[in-house]
C-alpha cells in the first residue's frame, strides 16, 4: 500500500472524527447540514485516489448513518429510507472522487510539464499575441542574463538586436498564422549587451478551440558551436590559402624556367605577386652594377608607395636582415626608409637572395583605400611571408641562372680581349646570313680587316700595349657598326665584319668611314702616346664574289692581300671594277 493510500485513509478518519465531534459538541443540527459535513469529509478523502475514495465513501456513509443521523445506530439496510440514503451518499462520494481524480491528473501533468520546462537546457519563452513575455524559464535567465521578473511582462523584442527585429517580426507573423519555425539560426542580445548565436524554434500556442493565442519560442545557445565552426572555417581557409599559394608558386616556377630574359622573369613574378594578393601593388628592384644600389625594374598597381627608383641596402629592413619584413600595423611595425609618407597600411619587403648574393627586392603593399583586403588578411591570419619569400627566391635563382647562362654563352662565343664574337660564332652567323641573303635575294658583304705591321707595333710598345691598342681599335670600329652587323675577331690582328643587306659600294663606304675613324684615333698607354694604327680592308660581296662562306671568306682574304701588297692602309674589293678612286 502506498503512502498516498495511507494518507487517504488518514484523511477519512480525520473527516469522520471531525464530523462526529461536531455532532457531539454542537447542539442538534439539521440533518442536511450533517450531510454537508459528511460530503465535505468524503470530498477531502477522495483526493487520495479512486479506490481510497470508494472505501472512504462507503465507510463514511455507514458511520454517518450509525453515528450521525438520528435515530443513532438505526442503520437498517432493509429500510428503503436507509438504503436510499446510503446509495445517495455512495453516489455522491464516487462522483466527487472521480472529479477529484481528474483534477489531480491534470494538476500532475501541469506540474510535470512545468518541471520539464524549468529543467530544460534550452531557453523556453512564451509570449502573447502582442509580443509580451508571459513565461521565462531558468535557462532563459542564464542564456539572456535577465531574471524572470525583469523579463515577464516586457516585450519579447527586449532580447532581439535592432538589426534582427524586422526578421523576428516576419517570423512571428508566420507563427500567428499557425506555422511552426524550426531551428532558425539568428542572433540575440544578452542583458550585458553581448551578442549570442541561437537556434530558434517558434511554435504557435493554441487555446482549447484551436485558436492561436501566443507563441512559444525555444532557443538553444549555439555561440560555442558557431565559434568552433568559425575556427574550423578559418583553418580550412588557411589550408586553402596554402594550397593556392603552393599552386601559384609551382605555376610561377614553371614559367620562370622557360623565361628567356630578365624582363620576362620580372613580368611573370609581377603577375603571380598580384595573384598572391589580389588588389595589391608592388615593385621589383634589381641589382644595378653601375650604381651599387637596387634599381626599379618593374612596378604594378598603384605607383604611390614605390615612387623611389632606387633602394639602398640601408633603407630596407628586408635587405638589412636578409629576411621578409612584413608590417601589418604601420604604427607598431618597423618602417623602411624607402616607404612614402604616410606609409601604406600593409607592406612587405622580400629580399631576392640566390647563392648568398642579394640580387634584388620584391616589395608589395596595400593602398590606404584597400583596408578591406588588409582586414581580410589579419582576420584570416594569412601570412604572406612564406609565399613572398619563396617568390623572391625563385626569381633570384632564375636571374642568377640567367646571368650564369649569359656569362657562359658570352665566354663560348666572344673573344675575351676585345669582346667581339670569336671565329666559331662568326662561321655560324655567316652560314645563317648567307641563307637569309639567298632567300631574300639581297646582297651581303664581308669586310676583312688586318692591322698593318702590328708585329712592329708590339715590338715598339710591348705586347701589353698591343693588347690595349687592340681593345681601343675595336671600340673605335664599333662606332661604324650597325646593330645587325656581326663583328668578329677572326684571329690575331685580323677582324671580320658580316654586313647583311650591303652591296660592295655600301661596304666600301663603311670601310672608308672606319679608315678615317681609326686614323683619327689616338691612344695613350703608360703616359706614352702610342703610334696611330693603319688597317688594310678587303671586301667580298654575295653573290658576285662567292655563294658559299668559304668562297666569300677566300675572296675577302684575297681582297685584303691586294690592299697589303701595294703598301697597306688600303681598301680593296675582290674585283678590279670596284676599285675605289679615292686614296687607297
Ligand atoms: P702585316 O701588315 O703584314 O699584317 O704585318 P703584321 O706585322 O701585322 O703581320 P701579321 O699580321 O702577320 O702578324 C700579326 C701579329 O699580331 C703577330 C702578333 O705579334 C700580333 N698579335 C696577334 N695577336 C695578338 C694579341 O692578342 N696581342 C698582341 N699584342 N699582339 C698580337
Ligand atoms: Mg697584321
Amino acid at each position: 500500500m502506498t503512502l498516498r493510500v495511507f494518507k487517504a485513509y488518514a484523511l477519512v478518519g480525520i473527516s469522520v472524527a471531525s464530523a462526529l465531534a461536531l455532532t457531539l459538541l454542537t447542539p442538534p443540527l439539521h440533518d442536511q447540514f450533517k450531510f454537508l459535513i459528511f460530503a465535505l469529509a468524503v470530498a477531502v478523502s477522495a483526493t487520495g485516489g479512486v479506490l481510497p475514495g470508494i472505501a472512504a465513501t462507503a465507510l463514511s456513509a455507514i458511520v454517518a448513518d450509525i453515528f450521525l443521523l438520528p435515530p443513532l445506530h438505526s442503520l437498517v439496510l432493509s429500510d428503503p429510507g436507509d438504503l436510499t440514503r446510503l446509495i445517495l451518499f455512495c453516489g455522491f462520494g464516487l462522483g466527487v472522487t472521480w472529479v477529484a481524480d481528474r483534477f489531480r491528473h491534470y494538476d500532475e501533468s501541469v506540474r510535470v510539464a512545468a518541471a520539464i520546462v524549468e529543467s530544460s537546457a534550452d531557453s523556453i519563452v512564451r509570449q502573447d499575441l502582442e509580443g509580451t513575455i508571459l513565461s521565462w524559464n531558468r535557462s532563459a535567465e542564464q542564456i539572456y542574463g535577465y531574471p524572470a521578473k525583469e523579463a515577464i511582462g516586457h516585450p519579447a523584442m527586449l532580447i532581439v538586436p535592432p538589426g534582427r527585429q524586422e526578421e523576428m517580426q516576419q517570423l512571428i507573423a508566420r507563427v500567428h498564422k499557425g506555422i511552426s519555425i524550426c531551428s532558425h539560426e539568428t542572433v540575440r542580445t544578452r542583458k550585458d549587451g553581448t551578442l549570442i548565436d541561437v537556434a530558434l524554434t517558434l511554435s504557435p500556442v493554441e487555446n482549447g478551440k484551436g485558436k492561436v493565442v501566443g507563441v512559444s519560442s525555444i532557443a538553444r545557445d549555439i555561440t560555442e558551436h558557431k565559434r568552433a565552426e568559425e575556427a574550423l572555417r578559418q583553418s580550412l581557409n588557411i589550408l586553402g590559402d596554402q594550397a593556392r599559394h603552393l599552386k601559384l608558386l609551382a605555376e610561377m616556377g614553371e614559367l620562370l624556367q622557360v623565361s628567356s630574359d630578365p624582363a620576362d622573369a620580372y613580368a611573370v613574378t609581377a603577375r603571380f605577386a598580384q595573384q598572391l594578393l589580389p588588389g595589391s601593388s608592388g615593385a621589383l628592384f634589381v641589382q644595378s652594377i653601375s650604381r651599387g644600389t637596387l634599381e626599379i625594374a618593374l612596378r604594378w598597381g598603384m605607383a604611390r608607395a614605390s615612387e623611389m627608383d632606387f633602394v639602398g641596402s640601408e633603407e630596407c629592413w628586408g635587405l638589412r636582415t636578409g629576411r621578409v619584413h612584413q608590417v601589418e600595423v604601420p604604427e607598431l611595425g618597423l618602417l623602411c626608409r624607402h616607404l612614402p609618407d604616410p606609409p601604406p597600411p600593409w607592406f612587405l619587403c622580400a629580399p631576392m637572395i640566390a647563392r648568398g648574393e642579394t640580387l634584388g627586392l620584391l616589395h608589395m603593399w596595400m593602398g590606404a583605400d584597400d583596408r578591406s583586403t588588409k582586414e581580410h588578411l589579419v582576420a584570416h591570419s594569412i601570412d604572406l611571408s612564406w609565399p613572398a619569400r619563396t617568390m623572391a627566391e625563385r626569381l633570384a635563382l632564375t636571374l642568377a641562372d640567367m646571368k650564369l647562362r649569359v656569362a657562359l654563352r658570352t665566354q663560348s662565343i666572344c673573344d675575351p680581349l676585345t669582346g667581339w664574337y670569336n671565329r666559331r660564332h662568326m662561321e655560324e652567323a655567316l652560314e645563317r646570313d648567307i641563307c637569309r641573303a639567298t632567300r631574300s635575294g639581297r646582297p651581303l658583304s664581308l669586310l676583312m680587316l688586318d692591322i698593318d705591321n702590328f708585329k712592329d707595333f708590339n715590338d715598339a710598345f710591348g705586347h701589353e700595349a698591343g693588347d690595349v691598342a687592340l681593345q681601343n681599335l675595336c671600340r673605335t670600329l664599333k662606332g661604324s657598326i650597325r646593330s645587325e652587323d656581326v663583328a668578329c675577331r677572326y684571329g690575331g690582328d685580323e677582324f671580320l665584319l658580316i654586313l647583311p643587306d650591303s652591296s660592295a659600294e655600301f661596304a666600301l663606304q663603311r670601310a672608308e668611314e672606319m679608315r678615317i675613324a681609326v686614323g683619327q684615333s689616338t691612344l695613350q698607354y703608360q703616359n706614352r702616346w702610342l703610334k696611330p694604327m693603319n688597317l688594310s680592308y678587303g671586301i667580298a660581296t654575295f653573290p658576285d664574289d662567292g655563294r658559299t662562306s668559304q668562297e666569300l671568306l677566300r675572296a675577302a682574304d684575297y681582297a685584303l692581300l691586294r690592299g697589303k701588297n701595294p703598301g697597306r692602309d688600303r681598301i680593296r674589293t675582290r674585283g678590279e671594277a670596284s676599285e675605289p678612286t679615292t686614296k687607297y
